[in-house]
């Protein structure tokens, strides 16, 4: 399939579903704490999406039971949410898709839970900066590898597992539309991008090996090495200029 260009208002519809987006995740991160459980921020995105009267992009995706994905630690991307308590020293990967008027926003972000390890800090500290480097090359003129050649660039020198087998995607008014955005590669591969086109771009890092294996429940991926892994995501949409980011981190709210 090619990949589908929008026109200025479409990208406009594209920013009130991203900003929906943006919302859950203002919410989620100030809800996150020790003792919390995941179902319980599955229920603050359910809320907020209903609120805004959108629907959940991931409920009922293939059969995805959830409207959030909640990857705790060594899960990498697709973990169910549910009764698991969170706890001080966890890390928590949350992937929120919202449709607005049959627009799609799609936004991953990892987030501390109490104090965790220098270690930890770390990790999400580069993943976020390889999402922030690789979004900077989603520039009109530039080919679609050139994002994913950043991310490697920066994440391979300091050792960590790029997870290979999961990787951004167009997205519009379908949340899946090609290309496949990898994390990794030549920034000489693939089309060359065009003012109008909407990716998620989202590095997966792993402190440990890149290898991944998936959970009996067939959806839940975790790293092979039990390894921490980070997710960060933002959609955004190519422009004559900058990258526009279509789900901004919004500021953070108070406990
Ligand atoms: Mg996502
Ligand atoms: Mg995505």
């Amino acid at each position: 399939m090619a990949i589908t260009i929008k026109s200025d208002r479409d990208i406009e519809k594209m920013k009130t579903a991203g900003h929906v987006v943006s919302v859950c995740h203002q919410r989620v991160e100030a809800a996150i704490a020790p003792g919390v459980t995941t179902g319980e921020l599955d229920a603050i995105v359910v809320d907020t999406i209903k609120e805004f009267g959108g629907l959940a992009s991931f409920l009922g995706y293939n059969g995805f039971p959830s409207s959030i994905c909640a990857s705790v630690n060594e899960e990498i991307v697709h973990g169910f949410p549910g009764p698991r308590k969170l706890q001080t020293g966890d890390i928590i990967a949350v992937d929120i898709g919202a449709i607005i008027d049959g627009w799609h926003g799609d936004s991953a972000w990892t987030y501390g839970v109490g104090e965790i390890s220098l270690a930890a800090q770390q990790l999400l500290r580069d993943t976020e900066e390889s999402l922030y480097l690789g979004v900077a090359q989603a520039r009109a003129g530039n080919r679609l590898g050139a994002i994913g050649h950043a991310i490697e660039q920066f994440a391979a020198p300091r050792g960590y597992g790029i997870v290979k087998g999961y990787g951004g995607h167009g997205i519009g008014r379908r949340m899946h539309e090609d290309p496949h955005v990898p994390n990794f590669g030549s920034a000489n591969y693939g089309p060359v991008l065009r003012k109008g086109m909407t990716f998620a771009i989202e590095p997966m890092l792993n402190i440990g090996t890149e290898r991944t294996r998936t959970l009996s429940d067939d959806w839940t991926v975790v790293t092979a090495d039990g390894s921490l892994s980070a997710h960060f995501e933002f959609t955004i949409a190519i422009t004559d200029d900058e990258p526009l980011v279509l789900t901004p981190r919004l500021a953070s709210v108070v406990h």
